[in-house]
């Protein structure tokens, strides 16, 4: 099995003041000093980002944005180019998180758009897919998952592919509480790793690193890392407090 290191990112959505963020960052700086076998990841809201950048450098953590536009500039009112996000100190940005297909109207179409220019400006994608709860039971999972992988991919080299994290989330597992067993987690990323295998061989396909999100802490990481195919997580709500997304970091500790 390849040796894919460790994303334990945190997507603090639509929470924290500069001076809420500033205060967050300071505490879960002290807690994980010296935690250098997983890449950690925060992802504030956009007013945010240069006041976290300030305080980060030189620390084991990187800085990724929630979103952004594909143009490098223009006459696009309200969105943030990847030039920006660069400036800004980011070196991750996530991209098509249910929320924003759910109420911004992302699509697999402009997920691929952004993931392109991602790349193009040496900004690692965390490209997020997932069922809906309705699919999930409508048996249409893997065939939603298929789809996501191939059209959010369409037309990169796989030279590139081997950079772009993937986050699996299931979109009944967001915010609710609800995990997937660790066995239904396995089930997914086995099943998009074999997608990636599928479209570039399975070279690509075991370099490519590959999330869990849903309702991640730190009473459950451990038995999600153990997973073959589980490469980090992408939290929520529980990296929103230093402590509990310290003790998802730490996963290999406690
Ligand atoms: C997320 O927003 O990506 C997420 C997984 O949220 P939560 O951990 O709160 O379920």
């Amino acid at each position: 099995m390849a040796d894919r290191r460790p994303v334990i990112a945190g997507n603090w959505k639509m929470y924290k003041t500069s001076e809420e963020a500033l205060a967050l960052i300071d505490e879960l700086k002290g807690l994980i000093t010296g935690v250098d076998d997983v890449d950690t990841v925060v992802a504030p809201p956009f007013t945010a980002l240069t006041v976290v950048a300030d305080r980060i450098k030189g620390s084991n953590i990187q800085l990724a944005a929630q979103n952004f536009y594909w143009e490098s500039e223009g006459a696009y009112t309200g969105e943030i180019s990847p030039t920006m996000l660069l400036s800004a100190g980011c070196t991750y940005v996530i991209i098509g998180h249910s929320e924003r297909r759910q109420y911004f109207g992302e699509t697999n179409a402009t997920v691929n758009r952004k993931i392109k220019a991602a790349l193009a400006y040496k900004l690692v994608p965390i490209f997020c897919i997932g069922e809906s709860l309705e699919e999930r039971e409508a048996e249409k999972t893997f065939s939603v998952l298929d789809k996501q992988v191939s059209e959010g991919l369409e037309n990169i080299a796989a030279d590139d592919v081997e950079k772009i994290v993937i986050a699996y989330e299931p979109v009944w597992a967001i915010g609710t509480g609800k995990t997937a067993s660790d066995e239904q987690a396995q089930e997914a990323h086995h099943f998009i790793r074999k997608c990636v295998s599928d479209l570039y061989g399975k070279d690509i396909a075991n370099v490519v690193r590959i999330l869990y999100g849903g309702s991640v802490k730190s009473n459950n990481i451990a038995g999600l890392m153990v997973q073959p195919d589980i490469d980090g997580a992408l939290v929520g709500g529980a990296s929103l407090t230093a402590s509990s997304f310290a003790g998802i970091v730490k996963f290999k500790i406690s």
